[in-house]
């Protein structure tokens, strides 16, 4: 059967542009469908614009630090209005850039909600598309939990075009974008209180970051409050919100921001005309290969619910692109020793396994870490310390994790993923000369294990 498209994919986000481009490259007749913005998630409410404002919060340490150094300012003023301003006009340049990858690499683009209608067929501005393969890559959307009062909350979705910077803010969640936002709100100036339900937030990071973070987070001022849950939030006659929590406390804010996970976006997709299966947590099932329960359907990104991070779902985009167009070039993913960062501040950066998973899958360890004051706040009254730390296999010399919490973490573990990817032994990391004067050195010069 002759189909209009080789591929139609839905959704332009990280993993559909990715999917798109490559395929359309590869020869195939392409379209993509996009119900709301170029570039999805990352570049629209997502990884860029929050990177921007933890740049925006970051000076405020900066101004501070700046006086060790001779500097004297007058008074820092901060404006949220020309930061969300200036934010907005880089995201329009970057939806431009989208649409030209995108047009320039001859993919059909289809602005509209799309709703699959069978198993090779897509509906969308009322016209219908019949396609060889479909490929869902609708990504994710903040999930609130439903408590009464859940109204007068704000997901991420919102926090990127609030009108005012809030003087009072509560975020729920222990994850990486109330870990996130936290930083952002504090160091833009607003009073935050970080509530999280557990003992300890980032729930899978490595103890010692974990523990390293909330000592820093609390000399910083940021209130972090544990075993704390919102039971319901009531607007209160001067428009400011009450969050009583489980414990009977009561909480005044200006705004409650929450953080807490994220649901594979799938509404109105029509996937219940389709023989599509979704997993236990609501996310598409798919195999190996990206395929669904329904032969001629894929999905790649946060939709899977796999690993939600925009490296990722670019690597799925493309390997699907490869399979189904250029097999002779496919690779699989490898979902092994990816790096990532929480762009805290100060930043997590980490790659492989926590202290806690290697002893868990019964590596017997050797422990590196080193916590020191970085070079540059030696002339400031700031305290804070960085934290770098090394997960060895005692056996085989391996280094099984690297991790650190500081400036440019990310920036750092970025090249030690390179290193932990190819094998690297401790004994590769004592060989390497330390770049000098850094703090990234200390990944290579440190000599006595801690624990076993
Ligand atoms: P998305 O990028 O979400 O794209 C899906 C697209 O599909 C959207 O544009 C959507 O409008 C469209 N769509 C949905 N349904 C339809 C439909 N029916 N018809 C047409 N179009 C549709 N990851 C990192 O690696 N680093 C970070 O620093 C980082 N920061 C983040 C910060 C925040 C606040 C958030 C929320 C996420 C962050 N992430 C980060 C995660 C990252 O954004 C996602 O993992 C990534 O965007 C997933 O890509 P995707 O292609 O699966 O989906
Ligand atoms: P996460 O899954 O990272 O964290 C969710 C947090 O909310 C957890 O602390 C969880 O607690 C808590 N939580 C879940 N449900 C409830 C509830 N009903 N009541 C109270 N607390 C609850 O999700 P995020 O929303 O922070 O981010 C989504 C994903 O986006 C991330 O996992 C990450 O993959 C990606 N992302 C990546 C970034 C980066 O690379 N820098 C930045 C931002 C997002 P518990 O641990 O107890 O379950």
């Amino acid at each position: 059967m002759a189909y209009d498209f080789d591929l139609y994919v839905i959704g332009a986000g990280s993993g559909g542009v990715r999917a798109a481009r490559f395929a359309a490259g590869f020869g195939a007749k392409v379209a993509v469908a996009e119900s709301r913005y170029l570039g999805g998630t990352c570049v629209n409410v997502g990884c860029v614009p929050k990177k921007l404002l933890v740049y925006g919060a970051h000076f405020a340490e900066d101004f501070e630090q700046a006086s060790g150094f001779g500097w004297s300012l007058g008074e820092a003023n901060f404006d949220w209005a020309t930061l969300i301003a200036n934010k907005d006009r880089e995201i329009n340049r970057l939806n431009g850039i989208y649409r030209n990858l995108l047009v320039n690499s001859g993919v059909t683009l289809h602005e509209g909600h799309a709703r699959v209608v069978d198993p090779h067929q897509v509906e969308i501005n009322g016209e219908r598309f019949t396609a060889k393969h479909i490929l869902i890559a609708t990504g994710g959307w903040p999930q609130i939990p439903e408590i009464p009062g859940r109204e007068h909350a704000i997901g991420s979705n919102e926090a990127f075009f609030l009108k005012e910077l809030p003087k009072r803010v509560l975020v729920v969640g222990g994850g990486y974008i109330a870990v996130e936002f936290a930083g952002i709100f504090h160091g833009l100036g607003a009073q935050t209180t970080l509530l999280y339900r557990g003992d300890l937030f980032l729930r899978g990071f490595d103890g010692s970051v974990r523990t390293h973070l909330k000592e820093e987070l609390t000399k910083r001022g940021l209130d972090l409050q544990f075993n704390a849950d919102i039971e319901r939030i009531d607007k209160q006659a001067d428009g400011s919100l009450k969050a009583t929590l489980k414990d009977g406390r009561v909480l005044e804010a200006d705004c409650v921001f929450y953080a807490t996970g994220r649901r594979p976006m799938l509404d109105n997709l029509g996937l219940e005309n389709t023989g599509v299966k979704l997993d236990k947590r609501g996310f598409v099932e798919v195999d190996d290969l990206y395929q669904t329960a329904e032969s001629s359907i894929l999905a790649i990104g946060d939709v899977i619910g796999r690993v939600q991070l925009t490296p990722v779902a670019l690597a799925e985009g493309m390997a699907v692109a490869r399979r189904l167009f250029k097999p002779e070039q496919y690779r699989p993913v490898d979902y092994a020793m990816i790096p990532t960062a929480v762009f805290s501040l100060p930043n997590i950066g980490t790659v492989g396994l926590s202290e806690e998973e290697a002893k868990e899958k019964g590596h017997k360890v050797q422990i590196f870490e080193s916590r020191f004051r970085p070079m540059k706040l030696t002339l400031t009254e700031c305290q804070e310390k960085t934290l770098m730390k090394l997960v060895v296999d005692a056996d085989t010399d391996k280094v099984l994790g690297c991790h650190m919490v500081g400036p440019d973490a990310g920036e750092i573990v970025q090249g030690l993923a390179i290193a932990l990817k190819a094998g690297a032994t401790k004994q590769h990391f004592d060989e390497t000369i330390g770049v000098h004067p850094t703090a990234a050195e200390e990944f290579v010069t440190m000599r006595t294990p801690v624990a076993g």
